[in-house]
């Protein structure tokens, strides 16, 4: 960037934000009940979606106004052609220090290699199940095994920590929370459970949702969680240890214990949009402006304009006459 802008991205309510997500497509292999629509939504086409090198300018954009973490997500990141060559660029941006990437795990094992040879060496891979016919149900698709090989690939690659990232589904899921436990006393993983999150035309209601509470209960029976001690990079997980397990647990309670005043996070939709609170639909649109010929320097306002626009908690979000009508495809979850 050649504009001279430093500004730090600090909110109205003190909050630094320092951690871009990008989707960078709203398309997925996978048709998670609890994530797709129940109706077809009409998909971006190829000109709506942000091109890589698009996407690449906002972040450096963002990098000098004080992003250092990036996560890519989507829909699921591993389905868009070309996504190595741009994990590979993102990686040659000096000033993020963590780069991360979240996937289904289905394409993983195909592309490892290559994703840790891109510069990535955390990775979280979302897994509701351990059960091959229950997967199939939850997702449309019948492809466990692939994903567990993806996750000893990943393994064998040296990639560290792995993330397995379960939501907690009500009758759905509940019965397993412990087995996903109980893996960490076998394996060296980091597995968070995430509460369901009202978000989009879900196709699957959990009214009401498993909370943390609730989820502790249920894996209690394996003996003490031992807290571990937060460090600067911890994300908003609640993170415990059985004793002697090589891995670990974490909570991630976006609802029952919201850790809005915390948020360091934006969002850059698959659509251009840049979105500062997951829950709330207001957005600014990138996109257009930055087609239309806009200088670094608009853009870096709007960037601002987006921090500024940051609501101060969630609770807000979700009462806003705006309301969270997106996608979490589209979003980036
Ligand atoms: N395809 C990638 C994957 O599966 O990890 C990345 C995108 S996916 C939308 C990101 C995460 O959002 C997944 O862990 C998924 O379980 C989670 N997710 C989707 N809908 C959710 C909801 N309503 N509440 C909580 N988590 C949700």
């Amino acid at each position: 960037m050649n504009d001279g802008l430093k500004t730090k991205l600090i909110d109205r309510h003190d909050r630094r934000l320092n951690y871009l997500r990008i989707s960078v497509t709203d398309r997925c292999n996978l048709r998670c009940t609890y994530c797709v629509p129940r109706d077809r939504i009409p998909r971006l086409s190829h000109a709506e979606i942000l091109r890589y090198e698009e996407i690449l300018r906002i972040v450096r954009i963002g990098v000098d106004l004080g992003i250092t973490k990036v996560r890519v997500t989507g829909g699921e990141p591993l389905v868009r052609k070309g996504v190595i060559g741009f994990l590979e660029s993102l990686a040659g941006i000096s000033g993020i220090s963590e780069l991360t990437l979240t996937t289904n795990g289905v394409f993983l094992e195909d592309h490892a290699e290559r994703i840790r040879a891109a510069g990535i060496r955390r990775l979280n891979i979302s897994l509701d199940t351990l059960q091959r016919e229950k997967f199939a149900r939850i997702t449309g698709s019948d492809a466990l095994e692939r994903v567990w090989q993806g996750i000893e690939s990943i393994r064998r690659h040296g990639f560290s920590p792995i993330k397995l990232n379960v939501v907690a589904l009500k009758g759905i899921n509940d019965d397993e929370l412990i087995d996903f436990a109980r893996l960490t006393f076998r394996h060296p993983y980091h597995v968070r459970f995430i509460e369901h999150m009202p978000i989009g035309q879900s196709r699957m209601k959990t009214t009401p949702p498993l909370l943390v509470p609730e989820i502790k209960d249920f894996i209690r029976p394996l003996g003490e969680m031992l807290p571990i001690e937060k460090n600067a990079d911890d994300g908003p997980a609640e993170r415990f240890r059985f004793k002697g397990a090589p891995g670990e647990i974490g909570f991630i309670s976006a609802l029952s214990h919201h850790f809005c005043s915390s948020c360091n996070r934006l969002r850059l939709t698959a659509s251009g949009q840049l979105r500062p609170c997951l829950l709330s639909d207001r957005q600014l649109d990138l996109k257009g402006p930055m087609r239309a010929g806009c200088k670094d320097s608009q853009l870096a306002e709007l960037f601002q304009q987006a921090v500024r626009n940051k609501p101060s908690d969630h609770n807000l979000a979700v009462n806003d006459h705006a309301g969270v009508s997106c996608q979490m495809s589209s979003i980036g979850g």
